[in-house]
């Protein structure tokens, strides 16, 4: 997906702030935080959103699961918790469609969001 965002943000032809990487997974943080910690996480492979999702891609879900991890354990939040957002498809507001889960923190968050 060559003008897809976050494509261009693996590729490093955009800047942005990587907090993890591993080989199938990046981490960085959000252009416009909604939250003190908002960081999203895509993997390297364009895939257009969670739906998208096949049984080959259990490797990539694990590593992805890992960084969010490794993400908590990073931003000193793992005790203090997380909340984890996947926005899928336009009743969402999915805009970027490249699938990523954002990981926010840092505050008391509102339950149910809106
Ligand atoms: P969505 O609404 O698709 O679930 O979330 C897309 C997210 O990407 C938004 O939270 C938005 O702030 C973030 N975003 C959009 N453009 C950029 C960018 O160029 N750099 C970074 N780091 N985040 C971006
Ligand atoms: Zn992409």
């Amino acid at each position: 997906m060559a003008d897809c965002l976050f494509c261009r943000i693996i590729r490093k032809e955009i800047p942005a702030t990587v907090v993890h990487e591993t080989e199938l997974t990046l981490a960085f943080r959000d252009i416009h935080p909604r939250a003190p910690v908002h960081v999203l996480v895509i993997p390297k492979e364009h895939i257009d959103s969670l739906i998208q999702l096949k049984p080959a891609h259990a490797g990539l879900i694990a590593d992805m699961h890992q960084t969010i991890q490794a993400v908590a354990r990073q931003e000193k939040v793992e005790a203090t918790g997380f909340r984890v957002v996947v926005n899928t498809g336009s009743d969402s507001g999915q805009e970027v469609k490249h699938l990523h889960y954002h990981v926010l923190a840092g505050r008391k968050l509102v339950w149910p969001p809106g």
